[in-house]
């Protein structure tokens, strides 16, 4: 039997359901329900105040003792009893909230009618998105199962706070009011440069909220147009050649195949003539087309449910007028992305050459998307929030990586400023393509290894223009989250045989499919996990699924036939696990053998540190490890237990802090004990102020992306590896929580160029 709270929320959230199906504007559903919940909760007065921005929220919808005063009444967070609850993410019941010390008087609101109030907060991926509250006349203690009746509902009506009709809402309120003041925004930069172009709002899939359609015919009609402009565009796109990397021709056949064809419309159409939504239909004839070819063991037709799910999100873009801002990233050669949150592969979906910029209302520096774009040499800017509800698409933006400024619609002033910007940085960048020639050499002769990290195409072009010494890292899930379906062994082997030969005898290491946490693959379903930076990932799913790493080893050995190979497995968390994997490619490797199949001249096995725990073993792992590279992005994630991907964690621990760079110089001087080959190919290895402290604590050999490498090497060129050892030493003594000034400080007093 369900607790009495269960039973409540569920009929409350029956009603609430039943509203939301209604065709009404938002700001109605919201008044019904704060209704809904004060009738059902036996309140005298129900209210919803939503966040603006990180400072403020507004009374959106309130029921009881002053209804007008909607959009009057606002409250800083942390002000008043409300600004608590969504300062601190807590319930708060109090039964005289006059006399609450935190409580603050508001005459708009009503508040001398009332006396006891129960809040709760409205969250959305772990920060508050507004407050519900009720209250009554008389002084009342509110029940436990009150408060989680109330908090349930919070869910749901978060739900409402959060969906696109809200922000939409929101959108225009603040316009309406004029408010868009922000003409400059501070973010937290996460790859340096200056970028200037138009808007283009990046939206994710969302789910169908309503099901029901109120007019049928309507809704056939509202089809029925975004259908006919779907394929008119498609066409247009089909037969023009202005195509992305994220849409090659073959893509656009198969789109074509099903928007396209009559029977697939048609089943949609049907679904809408019995009543629901043109988005419910849409899915429901993706569900049943799904139930019908998962089933099946053709390989092709199961390939073609991820084609159609494209189509029905196609589909639903052009029901919701999302196109639009496809039309501005197709027509328009200079875009800003805008996202709410972005993975790497969804930066993939536009044609990087036309990227200028990445803006993230969340992010974090070693989130994949920003490796990515860094690779690419986009400026991104995160942690501004509220940006995507302020910006139209088509506006234009400025971006300035270096400092972490957004500058919307800027001024004719702002606008030269940021030309004249980018003219300055294509002339570093040239200056730093002199570097070319120059070897990759201390001040007092010291060579160090300088190599990139490769993970998509166009990395490639940078074995050519930095003129580096290897591929240090080839992170190759790239090509596998860029394409439909898994690669087969073929589709491999020509992949990493084009990188071997476009490296034309310099080092590459392979790294094998790392993916999980926030690297998906899109035709694998099913990784949701509770902590997917804990969980399943990485090697230990191609140890589970053996088959795929056999397949991926296959690749390599074919692709370096004749020639040095270097394979290196990633997250390995013990010396079993690591010599699990290797003998994997020792069976594959012998099995070519047998079978008289050409194998390389020479295989070399090593691993990724970047799970600390085999830092504890490494004297045992080196004995069997040809090299290990360091990865500083997941090591220190584990390290300080701190998420890579939480935004709210980015600036709270440092890798320049004692303790940190203690655990990399025991790394580095381990190797070198063992005589084995050590790199680091984390993000610290392309920062010149990290990468030199890398050099300080011993590490002779950096791999860092392709767009970074001249700013690391001109950092190596200037600097003195005896100086700046000794400083390094002096510094791990230290207790202070970063040394980062401490080191600026170094880099400039001895003349070290820090790009
Ligand atoms: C790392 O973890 O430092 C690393 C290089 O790997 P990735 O960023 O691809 O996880
Ligand atoms: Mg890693």
């Amino acid at each position: 039997m369900k607790a009495p709270a269960a039973n409540q929320a569920f009929a409350i959230l029956k009603l609430l359901r039943e509203i939301i199906e209604e065709q009404t504007a938002v700001e109605d559903k919201l008044n019904r329900i704060t209704q809904v919940i004060a009738e059902q909760m036996h309140a005298d007065a129900a209210s919803c105040f939503i966040s603006i921005d990180d400072n403020y929220l507004e009374l959106f919808s309130a029921y009881g003792f002053n209804p007008d005063a909607a959009h009057k009444v606002s409250f800083r967070v942390g002000e008043g009893l409300i600004g608590n609850i969504a300062k601190y993410c807590r319930p708060l019941a109090v039964k005289d909230a006059p006399s609450h010390p935190q409580y603050v008087y508001n005459k708009d609101f009503g508040e001398d009618a009332y006396k006891s109030f129960l809040g709760v907060p409205l969250i959305r991926r772990n920060r508050s998105v507004g407050v519900l509250l009720i209250e009554n006349r008389t002084p009342k203690e509110y029940t436990a199962a009150e408060q989680e009746t109330l908090e349930t509902i919070a869910m749901f009506v978060a739900d409402i706070v959060t969906s696109d009709e809200m922000s939409e809402f929101k959108k225009d309120l603040i316009k309406q009011r004029g408010l868009i003041t922000r003409e400059r925004i501070k973010g937290l930069s996460l790859s340096k440069g200056y970028g200037l172009g138009n808007a283009v709002l990046h939206r994710r899939r969302h789910a169908v909220s309503k099901i029901i359609a109120e007019d049928k015919e309507k809704e056939l009609d509202r089809l029925t147009a975004a259908h006919k402009k779907m394929n008119e565009d498609l066409e247009e796109k089909f037969n023009s050649t202005k195509l992305g990397i994220g849409e090659h021709m073959d893509i656009l056949d198969a789109y074509l195949m099903f928007a396209r064809d009559k029977g697939w419309f048609q089943k949609i159409a049907d679904n809408v003539m019995s009543g629901l939504t043109a988005e419910a239909a849409i899915e429901r004839a993706y569900e049943d087309m799904w139930n019908r070819l998962s089933a099946t063991r053709d390989n092709y037709l199961k390939e073609r449910l991820h084609d159609l799910r494209d189509v029905a999100d196609r589909l639903h873009s052009y029901l919701n007028g999302d196109y639009a801002e496809n039309a501005v990233a197709a027509e328009s050669d200079n875009i800003v992305i805008i996202a709410k949150t972005m993975g790497p592969a969804e930066l993939m979906d536009y044609d990087y050459r036309k990227i200028r910029g990445l803006l993230i209302e969340d992010g974090t520096p070693t989130m994949h998307v920003a490796i990515v774009a860094k690779a690419l040499n986009i400026p991104v800017v995160a942690k501004i929030k509220g940006l995507f509800e302020e910006v139209n698409s088509g506006d234009v933006v400025a971006v300035d990586g270096t400092e972490g400024y957004v500058y919307l619609n800027p001024s004719a002033e702002i606008k030269r400023k940021f030309k004249a910007k980018i003219d300055e940085s294509v002339r570093l960048q040239e200056k730093l393509a002199e570097l070319r020639r120059l070897p990759s050499q201390t001040l007092d002769g010291v060579k160090i290894g300088l190599s990139i990290n490769v993970g998509l195409a166009f990395d490639l072009d940078y074995i050519q223009t930095t003129n580096c010494d290897g591929i240090g890292l080839y992170r190759t899930e790239i090509p596998f989250m860029a394409a439909e379906t898994m690669p087969d062994v073929e589709q491999q082997t020509a992949c990493y045989r084009e990188l071997m030969d476009k490296a034309g005898g310099k080092k590459v290491i392979f790294r094998s499919l790392d993916v999980g946490s926030d690297k998906l693959l899109p035709y694998w379903a099913g990784l949701s996990e509770e902590n997917p930076a804990i969980g399943w990932r990485s090697i230990r799913i191609t140890l589970d699924r053996r088959a795929i790493l056999r397949k991926q080893i296959r690749a390599f050995l074919a692709a370096a036939e004749g020639r040095e190979l270097n394979v290196m497995f990633p997250m390995i968390a013990d010396l079993a696990e690591f010599e699990e994997a290797k003998e994997t490619l020792m069976i594959e490797l012998e099995r070519e053998k047998k079978f008289n199949r050409p194998v390389p001249l020479k295989v070399n096995v090593g691993l990724m540190v970047e799970v600390p725990s085999v830092v504890f073993e490494l004297d045992e792992i080196l004995e069997k490890a040809d090299f290990i590279s360091v990865g500083t992005n997941d090591l220190a994630q584990f390290f300080y237990a701190c998420d890579r991907g939480n935004p709210r964690l980015t600036e709270r621990y440092d890798v320049l802090s004692a303790p940190f760079l203690r655990v990399m110089s025991e790394i580095v001087r381990k190797a070198d004990q063992h005589g084995v080959y050590c790199s680091v190919c984390g993000e610290m290895a392309g920062n010149p102020i990290e990468a030199m402290t890398l050099i300080g604590l011993g590490y002779r050999n950096l791999s860092a992306s392709g767009a970074s490498f001249g700013k690391v090497k001109s950092m190596i060129r200037s600097v003195n590896v005896r100086g700046i050892s000794d400083y390094v030493q002096t510094l791990l003594k230290s207790t202070r929580k970063t040394l980062r000034p401490q080191l600026f400080a170094y880099a400039y007093d001895h003349g070290i160029e820090i790009y």
